[in-house]
């Protein structure tokens, strides 16, 4: 078996990055004690400030985290993350996602898991693996703006394509691709089309849902044109079960990219994710990290860990549910009190989940003006569409209204104020 050929996907940077000397015989310098350490800069756990850690639960209940776990908490581990949460992960993997290069004894590209500083640190060292100047990134009409921050300032484009709401549309993305000649074995579409990166569940901004048929349609052409697939599925476990197939599910071939974030569903200051990448990509991106971040907070995977060990896979999920069915009564709510304010000065399509309204104001071809003007006057923030579009004069009628914090009053007073000044435009 020969698997899938990373090299021309890799920047000139990345090409020549080599895992580091200091880091590589980590693992077998933590698991096996009959080692004689003279090599690692490990400091005596002796000398650690803490000797224990109290968690308690939002019902009271107390959570232990035992004296050997907290060493290894405070301590260095391997980059790749600590063994016993990549393997719950591994497990969690195969029960939602089901790789198929898992199905394959012995797969070159078995995809393999690496926690990450959050969904964000992920998404910049896989992009930063691939970019180099001139390349192009394919994405939807509207794309997370950190993802653009990461793109434009290489030199490197995004390709926005025209999405409906099941996602970006096939046959558009084809029209573009076929004006390029077809890429030969060993080459990517123009030498310069890398991936192409979506938010498959209650995407940031548009709050649409990939559907499996979309995702299959958009993998074909993957395979074909030679092309990688970022999933950047930071929402997804806030999407009401069941779920469409990941397009990790779908990834025979190796080429799919998956970032995953505790952020949503346990809190964003423990910057945990994880990335599962086809093993060639990982062996890169763990590379990058023994020299970047060298991991991941070993004490916040070690809490985590605590947690997920109390509720295995089941508890997981569940908690998960609420969490998710929290923000849909929060979506309801937002969409209410927008149809109470809105109707007829601006118009959405109801999210599938996520924590996003994209609102578009009628007759107003830039919203930028009025959210950086009268709004913020009035103290009313919400993100302008344009943000989410590659390019310094890039316009957009839309805005991006986040119902994850804001109470029922706040969003009647906030809603109100966006129709006043909505119907003032029109009257002008
Ligand atoms: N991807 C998307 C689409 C997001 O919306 C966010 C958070 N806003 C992130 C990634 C980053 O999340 P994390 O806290 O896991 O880095």
């Amino acid at each position: 078996m020969s698997g899938m050929d990373f090299s021309p996907f890799f920047s000139k940077v990345a090409a020549r990055v080599v895992p580091s000397p200091l880091r590589e015989f980590f693992d077998a310098l933590q698991t096996d004690e009959t080692y004689i350490k003279l090599a690692g800069g490990l400091p005596e756990p002796e000398l650690f400030p803490l000797k224990s850690v109290a968690l308690t639960l939002p019902d009271g209940t107390n959570l232990e985290i035992s004296s050997k776990d907290l060493v290894a908490g405070l301590q260095y581990d391997a980059t790749a993350g600590r063994k016993e949460l990549i393997v719950f992960l591994t497990d969690l993997t195969k029960r939602l996602h089901d790789p198929p290069t898992w199905r394959t004894p012995g797969s070159p590209d078995a995809h393999c898991i690496m926690t990450s500083c959050g969904a964000q640190d992920g998404q910049y060292k896989v992009l930063d693996l691939l970019l180099n100047e001139g390349d192009i990134i394919l994405a939807g009409d509207y794309v997370y703006p950190n993802v653009l921050a990461v793109i434009i300032p290489r030199g490197c484009s995004v390709q926005h394509i025209h999405s409906d709401e099941q996602g970006i549309m096939p046959d558009h993305l084809e029209a573009y691709l076929r004006q390029w000649p077809k890429p030969g074995p060993g080459q990517v579409t123009g030498g310069k089309i890398k991936a192409f990166y979506c938010v498959p569940n209650g995407d940031n901004p548009t709050g649409i849902r990939y559907t499996e048929a979309r995702k299959k349609a958009l993998y074909k052409l993957a395979s074909e044109y030679n092309f990688l697939i970022i999933e950047d599925d930071a929402y997804y476990f806030l999407e009401q079960r069941p779920l469409y197939k990941s397009f990790l599910s779908l990834d025979v071939e190796g080429r799919v990219v998956r970032l995953d974030t505790f952020s949503k569903t346990l809190a964003p200051g423990f910057r945990v994710g994880y990335v599962t990448a086809p093993h060639g990509l990982y062996r890169k991106l763990v590379a990058v990290s023994q020299t970047s971040t060298q991991g991941t907070s070993n004490l916040c995977q070690t809490i985590i860990l605590t947690l997920l060990r109390k509720w295995g896979i089941e508890g997981f999920l569940a908690h998960c549910e609420n969490i998710g069915a929290y923000y849909r009564r929060r979506r309801e709510a937002c969409e209410r009190i927008a149809k109470k304010h809105l109707t007829g000065l601006a118009d959405w399509r109801s999210p599938s989940g996520g924590m996003f309204l994209w609102v578009r104001f009628l007759g107003v071809q830039d919203s930028m003006p009025l959210v950086m003007g009268q709004l913020l006057e009035r103290k009313c923030l919400m993100v302008t569409g344009s943000a989410f579009v590659a390019g310094t004069d890039a316009r957009s009628p839309y805005v991006r209204i986040s119902f994850s914090l804001a109470t029922d009053r706040k969003m009647e007073e906030g809603f109100a104020i966006i129709a006043e000044e909505l119907k003032k435009i029109r009257e002008d």
